[in-house]
């Protein structure tokens, strides 16, 4: 008589249950399955671990002297690149969906995590295990709310799929790391996105009527490298919002706490990044994290344009600036906040300073919040990459 393995006497938890995160939960799924047997080291906002699992699947860790290491994570290559054919109705050109595609019609995988929306909500998420390639595209675009990613993995476990690729963002993909050797695969291929702000679907509603002028029509939105948030509605148009011009103090507790708790906006444990920040408007931003990432990336070179990286500028003096603004909750009249948007356009940062310049205010930010609603957790759950970025600024009490 074979064992069964331990997570399998466990029980998953109702929807309404509260989770072990509590407030700091990003729904990413983990706690829906019986791997909730290993969520008090899984979960990344309960045990943070980049460090150890960047070893695990990288074979070494982050190189901290190294400035592109320190804030993009392990890598072997970076560039620029868009699909020479976007795929229409994709967030950006679509090359992550176009990679999975890929791996389905070779055979490389048998299916794919990602995650669809419902049929009543455009941004309501509905993780699938996608086995075709028009499953894969209904799944392309966005869901900006936390996605319960991870809900679908004891689906794969009863399927006795072996070969599979989940496309997700940080907090999903570190779960995903922690209970890999428990899935019975024979190969994880993992490409991710960056991620940042998330919010549930009441906080995506606030956020959409609290910025946009017609919230119900937006199809997708990008805060973008041209410091504006672009909203594309049904109708095809375009409507741009400066990021100085957000109302801060109505958006203040607009994000998730797991947002405002979270380190890994650059998806540290994926094979395959796929964002846009360190590239120039239009592009998107690769990271090719190890040898898996590579061959998934050589997959569809033939269908990209790419090019360099590169950095101009210097963010700090804004960030800086950011740090107490965002704290009082200051918004500039819309006016001042277009003719900031001009300026900075034009003489801010660009490519992987703006990059930096997201990363550095986003986790000034976060470890501010951490500090202040769970001083407890500071140390142990802001990694040490994390710490090196923070300590170059001067953080109010
Ligand atoms: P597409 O081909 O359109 O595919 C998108 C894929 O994303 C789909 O396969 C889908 O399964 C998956 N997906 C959609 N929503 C979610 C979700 N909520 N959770 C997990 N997976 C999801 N990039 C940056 O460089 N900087 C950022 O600040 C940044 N913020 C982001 C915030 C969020 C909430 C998300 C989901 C992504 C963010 N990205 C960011 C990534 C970027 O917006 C694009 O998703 C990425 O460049 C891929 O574009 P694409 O056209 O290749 O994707
Ligand atoms: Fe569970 Fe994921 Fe929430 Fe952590 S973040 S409590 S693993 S659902």
């Amino acid at each position: 008589m074979t064992s069964l393995s331990p997570h399998k006497k466990a029980k998953a938890l109702k929807p309404s249950s509260r989770r072990p995160a509590k407030e700091l939960c990003s729904e990413c799924g983990l706690c829906d399955t019986y791997y909730i047997h290993y969520v008090k080291q899984a979960c990344a906002f309960i045990n943070q671990q980049i460090d150890k699992l960047e070893e695990q699947t990288h074979t070494r860790a982050r190189n901290f002297d190294n400035s592109d290491e320190l804030y993009f994570g392990v890598h072997q290559d970076m560039m620029a690149a868009r699909k020479k054919e976007p795929v229409p109705g994709a967030q950006w050109t679509g090359i992550v969906s176009t990679i999975a595609i890929e791996m389905l019609n070779r055979g490389i995988v048998e299916g794919v995590v990602c995650v669809q929306n419902t049929k009543e909500d455009r941004f309501q998420p509905m993780p699938i295990i996608a086995r075709t390639p028009e499953e894969i595209l209904a799944a392309r675009v966005n869901k900006p709310t936390l996605s319960p990613n991870l809900s679908v993995l004891q689906q794969v476990e009863k399927s006795g799929m072996k070969r599979l690729l989940v496309i997700g963002v940080g907090c999903q993909i570190q779960a995903l790391r922690a209970v890999e050797k428990q899935l019975g695969l024979e190969k994880l291929y993992v490409l991710g996105t960056p991620c940042v702000d998330n919010v549930n679907r009441a906080g995506l509603q606030k956020f959409l009527e609290t910025t946009s002028k017609s919230p119900d029509t937006v199809v997708h939105y990008e805060f973008m490298q041209d410091f504006r948030v672009h909203f594309k509605h049904e109708d095809g148009s375009t409507e741009t919002v400066p990021f100085f011009g957000l109302k801060t103090n109505k958006l203040k507790d607009v994000f998730a706490p797991s947002c405002m708790s979270c380190f890994d906006y650059v998806n540290s444990l994926a094979d395959l990044v796929v964002g846009y920040m360190g590239a120039p408007f239009g592009w998107q931003w690769i990271m090719v994290r190890n040898e898996t990432g590579q061959q998934m990336l050589d997959l569809v070179t033939d269908q990209l344009e790419t090019g360099p990286v590169m950095s101009k500028g210097d963010r700090t003096a804004a960030v800086q600036q950011s740090i107490p603004a965002y704290d009082k909750g200051v918004t500039l009249p819309m006016w001042a906040a277009k003719l900031m948007g001009v300026v900075i356009e034009k003489i801010g940062p660009k490519g992987l300073e703006y990059a930096r310049f997201s990363i550095d205010s986003h986790f000034t930010r976060n470890y501010l919040y951490v500090k202040r609603n769970h001083p407890e957790k500071l140390d142990a759950h802001v990694p040490g990459f994390a710490k090196r970025i923070v300590e170059q600024y001067k953080l109010p009490e």
